[in-house]
């Protein structure tokens, strides 16, 4: 009898044992997941599944992912990266263009390290900034709006934008940051890869540039999937990758000069490249509204308040009084820079989101999220509810709709 209940109680202390060991290795710390948000600018679903990306396309497979993702209007890098992160337009997060003019700030471009880091050029409140102020540690490597302090509050680590910074340096300090005790690990990371999208600008979306590009990405992320792996960190880490949005072939020869558009003693240039914004100088303004109003053989030009509804663009003070919109395959450039334009295809975004070129991509992956799920297109201001409830916070006030990916999440409720 004795024997027995002795025996009882080796097998209760070792099952206790077991069960103890199997929720510190599942939990460590008994610790939150780190919700690691990843970009691959310029990336377009129909660039998936070509050979090109077989750690992506696994992710896909085993995790979520969206037939595709619309961008924001306008189809651009910094609104579209900013509105996934605040759930807000453009027009309504005033990052309204990657080239912009404010009457109180002046200039903004994506190269002047001093508006990028300006807080006053970045509105509503991203997701790190919540996270903050929630006590949650956050991380960028990487991410427009990261660099500067929005509200007062950066993220506790970010790095400035160094372009071309190579990929397996952005890989390890992710991993490290992953690797971190749950006092200092972020729940909140970001990584950025802008590759895709420099390839694609220079040789066109099916070149074999483009192709090398997705692959580079690819591995990168492949490694960093083997060391999280390896580190026994995968119950710790849901995976949310993105694209800002997709990229058209632009062949040779389908450009037009600014100049063309409108003489530049009646209106004032803001804007190049697809989004095309101008404001009329003073006494100019019936002449410049004559040569762009209405509908051209390459582009369509509408004043601010009467740009089509479904943009949800033209009320952010920002927004020049005229905006065109090329039509896909079509750029605008000054006319001094079309001698250097290369004679060949090349590659832009920047079109009406609408256009399925514009289309971006979305993959989820990780213990919050459900496997072999397909989701039907949807918006990109619906990733931002996502985040905030993966991260625990309550959302601030935002233009997307938390039920859009509820079929994604495991617990759904
Ligand atoms: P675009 O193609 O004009 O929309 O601009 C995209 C480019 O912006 C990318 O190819 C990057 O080189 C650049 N970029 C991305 N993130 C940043 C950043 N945080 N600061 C400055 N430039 C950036
Ligand atoms: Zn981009
Ligand atoms: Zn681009």
């Amino acid at each position: 009898m004795m024997s027995c209940r002795f025996l009882l109680a080796a097998i209760a202390a070792c099952l206790l044992c077991a069960c103890s060991a199997t929720l510190s290795s599942a939990t460590p710390g008994g610790d939150a997941p780190t919700l690691l948000l990843v970009s691959l600018d310029g990336v377009h679903p129909d660039m998936l599944g070509r050979g090109d990306t077989p750690h992506l396309d696994r992710l896909a497979r085993e995790g979520v992912r969206a037939a595709w993702m619309q961008p924001s209007y306008p189809a651009l890098t910094f609104p579209n990266h900013y509105t996934l992160v605040t759930g807000l337009r453009p027009d309504r997060h005033g990052m309204v263009h990657n080239a912009m003019y404010d009457d109180d700030l002046g200039a903004f471009a994506l190269k002047d390290r001093d508006a990028v880091g300006d807080g006053r050029w970045w509105g509503g409140e991203p997701l790190w900034v919540t996270a903050e102020r929630a006590g949650l540690p956050t991380a960028t490597m990487f991410w427009p709006g990261s660099e500067a302090p929005v509200q007062g509050v950066r993220p506790t680590r970010w790095y400035p934008y160094e372009d071309g910074l190579a990929l397996e340096v952005r890989i390890d300090r992710v991993l490290g940051w992953l690797s971190e005790p749950a006092a200092t690990r972020p729940r909140l990371a970001t990584l950025y890869f802008e590759h895709p999208d420099h390839a694609g600008h220079g040789y066109g979306p099916d070149s074999p540039q483009l192709h090398a590009a997705l692959r580079d990405v690819d591995a990168a992320i492949g490694d960093l999937l083997s060391a999280i792996a390896a580190r026994g960190l995968r119950d710790r880490v849901n995976l949310v990758i993105v694209s800002d949005h997709g990229m058209a072939p632009v062949p040779a020869g389908q450009v037009v000069a600014v100049e063309d558009m409108v003489d530049p003693a009646d209106a004032q240039v803001v804007s190049t490249g697809q989004v095309v914004g101008f404001r009329p100088r003073p006494g100019r303004e019936a002449a410049a509204a004559a040569a762009l109003l209405g509908a051209h053989a390459r582009y369509d030009c509408w004043r601010r308040e009467a740009l089509p509804a479904r943009w949800q663009y033209g009320q952010h003070p920002r927004v020049p009084p005229i905006v065109c919109q090329m039509h896909v395959g079509w750029d605008a450039v000054p006319r001094a820079n079309l001698a250097r334009r290369p004679d060949r295809t090349r590659g832009s975004h920047g079109y009406d989101p609408a256009a399925p070129e514009m289309r971006a991509i979305f993959i989820a992956h990780g213990p919050a999220f459900r496997s072999g799920t397909e989701l039907p297109g949807f918006d990109n201001v619906d990733v931002y509810p996502l985040l905030a409830r993966l991260l625990d916070v309550e959302p601030a006030e935002h233009d997307g709709d938390a039920r859009t990916l509820l079929p994604a999440l495991r617990d759904d409720r």
